[in-house]
């Protein structure tokens, strides 16, 4: 315990976990900090330079010529830079996040975002989410929910976020891009995607964003309760 509090969202792509985290941040004014959007530019560097993005020698000498920045806008939201350009947009196409899950699995990533990680749980409260929070990256999180819902209700989420932000794809690729990165991500050696033993189980899959909303706020009072004054 440093004076801070960390709270950990980790869980399969889909799951709804960063507009939940996000919205949890806004009403206890934590920071929210997602990961995955880090992995995601790593990946992006990867494809714009061409390599094999499962390849750890080729990776791993891609990550010192690289520049890797998180900043956050006046409206609080999380941007990505890399190499100076804000890469925010760009990281969200499907494409790079099979990118993303593909470079995620190399430890020598990991190990290269591990402590830029760890710094932010260390200068700010967190909400930070992803797929190793709880079991790797903060394990001594005050708070950790691993959040899940059946892959064809992920999908369908997908689907939706993607349209609100323009992007038009098919139901059966984005599934089929979920159940990808979800065996992926939980096969691999490296902080495989799995609940830590002391986190809370909510699956979200028969319910909605407001339901699930009131149910993580109420795990964060009742948890938090003490240290805060808790008003949501
Ligand atoms: O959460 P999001 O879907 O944006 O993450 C993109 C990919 O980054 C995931 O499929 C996963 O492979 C990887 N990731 C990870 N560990 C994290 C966050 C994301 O391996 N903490």
């Amino acid at each position: 315990m440093n004076g801070f509090f960390s709270i950990a969202i980790d869980g399969p792509s889909g799951a709804g976990k960063s507009s939940l985290a996000r919205k949890l941040a806004e009403a206890f004014r934590f920071i929210y900090v997602d990961t995955g959007a880090i992995y995601r530019t790593v990946g992006l560097a990867a494809y714009r330079a061409g390599i094999d993005r499962k390849d750890e020698q080729a990776v791993k000498s891609l990550l010192p010529k690289i520049k890797i920045e998180l900043g956050y806008n006046e409206a609080g939201e999380q941007r990505m830079y890399l190499d100076g350009e804000d890469v925010s947009a760009e990281i969200r196409r499907p494409e790079i996040s099979i990118c993303a899950s593909d470079v995620s699995s190399l430890p020598a990533v990991r190990a290269y975002l591990l402590e830029m990680q760890r710094e932010l749980a260390r200068r700010n409260n967190v909400i930070m989410d992803g797929r190793d929070i709880g079991t790797v990256v903060l394990p001594g999180a005050e708070l950790k929910i691993f959040l899940t819902a059946d892959s064809r209700a992920r999908a369908q989420r997908r689907l939706l976020e993607l349209k609100a932000k323009g992007i038009e794809a098919d139901f059966e690729d984005v599934l089929q891009d979920i159940e990808y990165r979800d065996r992926q991500d939980s096969s691999r050696a490296a902080a495989p995607l799995r609940a830590a033993e002391d986190a809370l189980v909510v699956d979200t899959s028969e319910i909605d964003f407001e339901q699930s909303f009131r149910l993580l706020a109420e795990l964060v009072v009742t948890r938090l309760a003490p240290e805060r004054d808790g008003d949501i």
